[in-house]
């Protein structure tokens, strides 16, 4: 009996893991084609130098990457390593994600993986253009109003409001503190949509742990991204949105 369960499991894991890659490259072009504005899904994906459109083999993620010794198989220009590494971060959040919530794959699985996918396009776009796009802060709102549902019903959305408005009292005062400080915004108008949608998900009962971890992990980030891009200014949707995720698999409960 014990073996099927351990073998059932390995199984899990493995297709999960399958499915998180598939569903980096699927970051990968989202990421790209929001801010370019091409057609989303129905195009064949190309090279960005050669514009050559990509033949299956070249699809596999991170194998195909790894198999091209990173570049274009029809113009051997260089693939960026952003392919392979969102392709292998998201895997690695799918599984983390199954783990955390004791390897059961169920709506909560599915809706919690939805938000690791809106936030990850969220980090990848702040990354390399310095916003985040509203479309994605409104698809988010979307799936945390849905999980709320699930959770606790059609009354804790209103619940939700006030945790919502501490977050953004919460920004602020890291804005106020930056500005004041440094001399910067520290935090943009976008961040501040995020933090109220943070709040609605969390919750008060996990307001300190944010806090505490949106903080840390922005001041290490913000360092080394001055030091290596030498750039004032620094995105912060990785640090909001490692935290928030952070605080979704392993805070406490959401209790308004
Ligand atoms: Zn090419």
């Amino acid at each position: 009996m014990e073996i099927f369960i351990t073998l059932s499991k390995f199984i899990q894991v493995f297709f999960i893991g399958l499915f998180g890659l598939i569903m980096g490259s699927f970051i990968s072009l989202v990421s790209h084609r929001l801010v370019s504005k091409e057609a989303m899904l129905l195009a064949r994906s190309k090279c960005v130098h050669c514009n050559s459109k990509l033949k299956i083999r070249s699809l596999v993620p991170i194998f195909s990457w790894i198999i091209q010794r990173g570049k274009c198989l029809n113009c051997s220009k260089k693939i960026s390593i952003r392919y392979p590494l969102i392709e292998f971060f998201c895997a690695l959040g799918f599984l983390l994600t199954y783990i955390a919530l004791d390897y059961k794959i169920d709506l909560k699985f599915m809706f919690y993986l939805a938000i690791f996918v809106t936030m990850f396009i969220m980090v990848v776009v702040d990354l390399e253009h310095y916003f985040i796009p509203d479309i994605l802060q409104f698809i988010l709102v979307f799936i945390v109003t849905l999980l709320t549902i699930h959770n606790g019903g059609l009354n804790s959305i209103y619940d939700g409001l006030k945790p919502a408005l501490a977050f953004v009292a919460f920004g602020f005062a890291i804005w106020i503190f930056f500005y004041y400080s440094a001399g910067i915004d520290g935090i943009g108008i976008d961040d501040f949509k995020f933090f109220l949608i943070a709040g609605f998900m969390l919750s008060l009962n996990n307001f300190i742990l944010f806090m505490f971890l949106s903080g840390i992990i922005g001041a290490l980030f913000g360092a080394v991204w001055q030091k290596l891009k030498k750039d004032e200014t620094f995105p912060f949707a990785p640090a909001i949105c490692l935290s928030a995720y952070l605080c979704l698999l392993i805070g406490k409960p959401v209790i308004y």
